[in-house]
């Protein structure tokens, strides 16, 4: 893990790409006051992130922004204790689904004991403009991309964004398999358009070009036409979405999404009148883990 200088007062603290439950975030340091754009997964991770954070800012952090409901994005918000924490409407309908729980038996080496959600204490629905000091901080919701409660953090003068897991740059594979795979390419070509320098991504290295936003994109439209073409074959899902061939995308780290992101594209083909069951998909994609692993 890895605090990178952003510029003089926004660094992003880079997690190691190709693990599941170790994401990136971000923190912007004022005169008055510390912002941090998401907590991390486990108390660990998050000791060692307030100590690098304390190395380079000697006020407290007093916002705490979630890009989105995940747990390795929000699990230890309550250790940053002076902080209010700021998140999308629907991220409370989200820290109430239980799916996320059926992973971590899938990670031992990790210790989740002490990773808990907690309510945030202003939720928006649109957007809202903060500032650390002259900085403003455009916070923005982009509706059913990665999840359905994403909220970016844009500093216009900077050029910077912190996009969440709306963008997941190479080598880590894209995952919306609890949003939308059509709205997260949308979200991604926002993205484009707002013409940052750099793209801070919820997982992977820092992005100073828009080619990473290209290749999440190409992605996506690739796990659309294979979900068709299982569609339109009447295979049984599970099954078949194992021997998608992953061509170009094999070497990118946790090609197991592939299920996952498979299962919400075929589900959007009619509109969600066909649901996979969740459980399932995630059962599959954890067996399709271990058996890349070991081959
Ligand atoms: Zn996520």
């Amino acid at each position: 893990m890895e605090m990178v200088k952003i510029n003089d007062d926004v660094y992003a603290y880079i997690n190691e790409p190709g693990t599941w439950f170790r994401g990136n975030s971000g923190f912007i340091n004022g005169k008055r006051m510390g912002m941090v754009i998401d907590s991390l997964a486990t108390r660990e991770m998050t000791d060692k992130y307030i100590k690098e954070i304390s190395k380079i800012s000697n006020v407290p952090v007093r916002i705490v922004v979630n890009t989105h409901a995940h747990g390795d994005h929000a699990w230890t918000n309550y250790m940053f204790e002076n902080a209010i924490n700021i998140a999308q409407a629907n991220y409370l309908e989200a820290i109430n689904d239980q799916t996320e729980k059926l992973y971590l038996k899938y990670f031992p080496e990790l210790d989740f004991s002490t990773s808990k959600y907690s309510v945030p204490d202003i939720t928006v629905t649109h957007g809202i403009s903060l500032y650390i000091d002259e900085k403003e901080i455009k916070v923005m919701h982009l509706p059913n991309a990665h999840t359905t409660c994403d909220l970016i953090a844009y500093i216009p003068d900077d050029k910077i964004v912190f996009t969440g897991d709306i963008l997941f740059s190479r080598p880590c594979t894209p995952f919306a398999m609890t949003g939308s795979i059509r709205g997260n390419i949308m979200a991604l070509e926002f993205l484009k358009s707002l013409r940052a320098s750099v793209y801070v991504p919820g997982h992977g290295p820092i992005s100073y070009k828009t080619d990473n936003i290209d290749a999440a994109i190409k992605y996506l439209k690739f796990v659309q036409s294979s979900a068709m073409k299982i569609f339109n074959s009447g295979e049984n899902f599970i099954e078949a979405s194992k021997s998608i061939d992953l061509g170009e995308y094999k070497s990118w780290l946790n090609p197991e999404r592939i299920i996952g992101n498979l299962a919400r594209a075929y589900m959007e083909i009619n509109n969600n009148e066909t649901m996979i069951n969740e459980d399932q998909i995630i059962e599959a994609m954890m067996d399709y883990k271990n058996n890349f692993d070991n081959k």
